[in-house]
């Protein structure tokens, strides 16, 4: 994942340049490449689909919908590039777009929209952002600031566990999650509507889309305003920009302004007609993490029966059942979410982690190993290090274990101990330090344990120039705790007129 990710960054630094902003037509610094952005956007798409919920994909005909909706929009927009739209299984009300016009929309967000001219607002400002190259240029900034693109562990959204994403995958959390400043949101709002007034559509949807947010941000309680449009916060600044330019628009060119509102109401109307089933499906999810684990599962057992179709569903109290400890049922769970989904990676984690609990250790690596694939997080990878110890590959335990432990998250320090346990036998000289020091009659070492792991046994071994003669000694010391010293005698006995020179002493084996 690092290679890639370092890949990445030669691509950036190498093919940027000076150039004109294609939407605001502006000259600026362009260290990201317009390749480098596309490729980067094609790279982070899915795993960042995946952070985010996966694919809604119980109404196909409504991501038609919008696919259509988009490519209308990006038919207009000042640059090419290749745009995506997806909808993602998210009850969050959000969207986002990455660079090189990869672009989605949550379930949740799709539900409070009214109109195909305010579905047409949200993705021509997300276009926008792709186009006016806001998620690059705020790479930039970061190259510029501290050399680096990755600052923070991003956790997936919704999700039973921890599940920490590692290596490259970071990039497109990170870029999904950021804010991008008034200015960019502003830039956003105002070609967006620009956009949507090429394509047809009233602009004055892009005014009833902010108003309503800034209402629904009022109303709503924290987590969910938290959630509203997390990276385009909702402003009245916003508002009263979106009215000027919707005026202007509309008092110098005459058009039959599209709304869409019919339209729009028949693609969602599958969607609304299972509010409830994603309503009980929410509160579930905020049961579970207060434990209540019994209201939890007659919640999603309620969702399931209004919406039998959806994996999320499945997938939910599969993870429920399997932190009650209840893993044959977590598993029939687990099948009915991948019955209905298979290109989800929580599912395969949740099932995979079920298997290690049932004790089948092929399927559950080969689920682990499908969950890294969609989406590599610290929990599938620290239990993919614990199979391979269990079957005797200390070579693969260390690398899953290293990973992890080079990654943020609570599994961290875990992984830390389970990979330094592993290699210290190998490599006993790099934990254990040894200083010499001469003492009375003889040779001395002090031997330090650089680790929070207590040894039980090591091996010390003395070497010496003694008189010209070249020496060596094998101590055996006993227990040594974590981050504990403790001194050894070489054993000899020196006499004044000997001549001591070039000692070492080293740590050459241990036991824990
Ligand atoms: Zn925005």
């Amino acid at each position: 994942m690092t290679t890639h990710l370092a890949l990445a960054f030669i691509f950036l630094l190498t093919l940027g340049g000076c150039s004109t902003n294609p939407v605001t037509g502006k000259s600026e610094l362009a260290l990201v490449s317009k390749q480098s952005e596309i490729a980067i956007g094609i790279e982070q798409y899915l795993p960042a689909q995946q952070s985010q919920g996966g694919l809604y994909q119980v109404d196909t005909d409504l991501t038609a919908y919008v696919q259509q909706v988009g490519d209308r929009l990006a038919a207009v927009s000042d640059t090419e590039l290749p745009y995506e739209f997806v909808v993602l299984n998210n009850s969050s009300p959000n969207a986002w777009a990455l660079p090189g016009g990869k672009i989605a929309i949550n379930r949740g967000l799709l539900v409070t929209l009214d109109s195909e001219a305010e579905l047409a607002a949200v993705l021509g400002h997300e276009i926008v952002h792709a186009a006016a190259r806001h998620g690059a240029k705020s790479m930039e900034r970061n190259m510029l600031l501290q050399g680096v693109v990755l600052a923070t562990a991003i956790s997936t959204s919704g999700s039973e566990y921890s599940n920490h994403i590692m290596g490259g995958a970071q990039l497109g959390s990170q870029l999904i999650s950021q804010r991008y400043g008034r200015q960019a949101e502003l830039e956003s709002d105002y070609y967006g509507i620009e956009y949507m007034a090429r394509a047809g559509y009233d602009p004055a949807a892009a005014i009833s889309l902010q108003e309503k947010f800034v209402e629904l941000g009022k109303e709503r309680e924290a987590s969910w305003v938290e959630g509203l449009f997390a990276s385009h916060p909702p402003s009245e600044e916003r508002v009263s920009r979106n009215i000027a330019s919707s005026r202007t628009i509309k008092s110098t060119q005459a058009k039959d302004w599209e709304t869409g509102e019919r339209e729009f109401l028949t693609k969602l109307a599958y969607l609304s007609s299972k509010s409830d089933a994603y309503a009980a499906y929410d509160q579930a999810i905020a049961l579970a993490s207060k434990n209540e684990t019994t209201v939890a599962l007659k919640r999603v057992d309620r969702a399931i029966a209004l919406e039998p179709k959806e994996p999320l569903f499945y997938g939910l109290k599969a993870d429920i059942q399997h932190s009650n400890k209840a893993y044959q049922d977590a598993l029939n769970s687990y099948n009915s979410a991948l019955k209905r989904d298979d290109n989800y990676y929580q599912y395969y984690l949740g099932r995979g982690l079920t298997y290690s609990k049932l004790g089948n250790r092929g399927k559950a690596k080969a689920d682990l190993e499908r969950s890294n694939q969609l989406l590599p997080t610290s929990v599938a990878s620290n239990e993919l290090g614990t199979l391979s110890l269990q079957a005797g590959d200390r070579e693969t335990a260390k690398k899953y274990f290293a990973a992890v432990a080079r990654s943020e998250g609570p599994l961290r320090e875990t992984a830390t101990d389970n990979y330094i346990r592993l290699d210290i036998a190998d490599n006993p000289s790099s934990y254990l330090q040894a200083q010499t020091a001469h003492r009375n009659d003889t040779l001395m070492a002090t031997i330090t344990n650089t680790t929070r792991i207590p040894i039980r046994s090591a091996v010390v071994q003395f070497t010496a120039v003694i008189n010209g003669q070249r020496a060596n000694k094998s101590r055996k010391i006993g227990n040594v705790k974590g981050s504990a010293s403790v001194g050894i005698s070489s054993g000899w006995r020196f006499r004044s007129d000997d001549v001591v020179e070039n000692v070492t002493a080293r740590v050459i084996s241990l036991q824990l």
